[in-house]
């Protein structure tokens, strides 16, 4: 049994620490924040395999059970379907209030609101520190740092990101779609940039569509005339589209950590690795890093663990990251020839089992 802090309770916060009191150690989580975003999440099947095996097994939501590719304006399409692949559901849309919400329920560990003033690593003869901003300083055995994307804990720790940004805005919302068809989420190319819709209930789907900055903010600021380009962006099959909230714009950015471990210290999620949401792989792939410390504690100490994980899981960050941001810079290259690469890609697709299945068990965070 070991002594943890967390620091942040967004979902991998909250994850984190329902999985180290599940093993049993002692955890403290702090965050000052109690409003959190409301976003829709696809979860993989690997991240609800995590969450079943700690006990968090009725997440709200939609399963996925059909996902269609396709861009505007090109003839044919890719349907991935889950039952002729061999698998029950792709995974899962969820909120990520009701994500919260089951992940909260019967946890043992409270959510503690001071503010966190600064950590430090663990030195030859001391244990890593965490300063609070009431003075108070514990010295647990592992600090988790998941505090998200903006962490000044992680700067001050001297962490480095790498940084590379698309010129994108990502606006998200959710809209309610006349004619939908219930599990099937849709990835469709527009000239933009990639929109995702993901199936939240029976006809409210949650979409992520990355646009250029002036025209996320041009369409933000006239909802109407955002709901006539979206209904034009989206697959026709889904008939009318209507909004139901108020969305939201996101500047995208690839950002992440070479090492994101010091002796003692861990970052782990967006404060470590954030990641394109077209392809709606970040909480995933982080968890799947979790997941392999999680492992590596049960054979060795704290800090080789996240040595031999961080080894075993690097390989699946980079080529998620890739993979994500590679969606993105398809629009790069010029229309015409995009337009007839998509057009003989999606039906070469389409027409191959083997290549949906590695690609599906990629998302399914399955790789072999
Ligand atoms: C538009 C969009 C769509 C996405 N879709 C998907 C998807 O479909 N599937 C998927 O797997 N991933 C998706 N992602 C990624 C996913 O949302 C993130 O990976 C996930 O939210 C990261 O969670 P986190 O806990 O690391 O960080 P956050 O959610 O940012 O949480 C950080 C927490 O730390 C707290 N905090 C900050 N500073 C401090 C401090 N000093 N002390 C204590 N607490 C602090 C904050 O209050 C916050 O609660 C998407 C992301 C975006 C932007």
């Amino acid at each position: 049994m070991m002594d943890a802090v967390v620091i942040g309770a967004g979902p991998i916060g909250l994850i984190a620490a329902r999985a180290l009191a599940h093993r049993g150690d002692r955890v403290r989580l702090f965050d000052p924040s109690v409003e959190k975003p409301k976003m829709s999440l696809a979860l993989a099947e690997s991240t609800l395999q995590l969450l079943a095996r700690l006990g968090v097994d009725d997440v709200a939501g939609q399963p996925i059970g059909e996902i269609h590719v396709s861009e505007k304006g090109v003839p044919g399409s890719a349907l991935m379907t889950a039952e002729s692949l061999g698998y029950p559901r792709f995974g899962r849309v969820a909120c990520s209030h009701d994500l919260e919400a089951a992940v909260r329920k019967d946890l043992s560990v409270a959510i503690e609101t001071e503010r966190v003033a600064s950590v430090r690593a663990r030195g030859v003869e001391t244990p890593p520190k965490v300063i609070l901003e009431n003075g108070d300083v514990l010295a647990p055995d592992v600090v988790l740092l998941a505090d998200g994307g903006r962490s000044p804990l992680t700067e001050s720790l001297g962490f480095v990101a790498q940084k590379r940004p698309f010129d994108r805005t990502a606006l998200l919302g959710r809209v309610r779609a006349s004619r939908p068809i219930p599990g099937r989420a849709y990835e469709r190319f527009v000239g933009t940039g990639p929109l995702a819709m993901l199936p939240l209930s029976e006809s409210i789907y949650g979409f992520v569509w990355s646009l250029e900055p002036l025209v996320a903010e041009r369409l933000l600021a006239h909802p109407t005339e955002l709901m006539a380009a979206l209904s034009s962006a989206a697959d026709p099959a889904l008939g009318i589209l209507e909004p139901v909230n108020e969305p939201v714009a996101i500047p995208l950015v690839e950002r992440w950590i070479d090492q994101p471990y010091r002796p003692g210290v861990m970052i782990i999620g967006n404060g470590a690795q954030t990641i394109h949401p077209v392809a709606g792989q970040g909480l995933n792939l982080a968890l799947r890093g979790l997941s392999r410390w999680l492992a590596a504690l049960d054979e060795s100490a704290v800090d080789e663990a996240m040595s031999v994980a961080f080894s075993e899981w690097k390989r699946d960050r980079d080529r998620t990251r890739l993979a994500s941001s590679a969606l993105e810079r398809l629009f790069n290259i010029p229309a015409g020839w995009r337009r007839l690469g998509t057009a003989v890609g999606l039906s070469v697709f389409d027409q191959s089992p083997r290549l949906k299945r590695q690609l599906a068990e990629a998302g399914m965070g399955l790789f072999s």
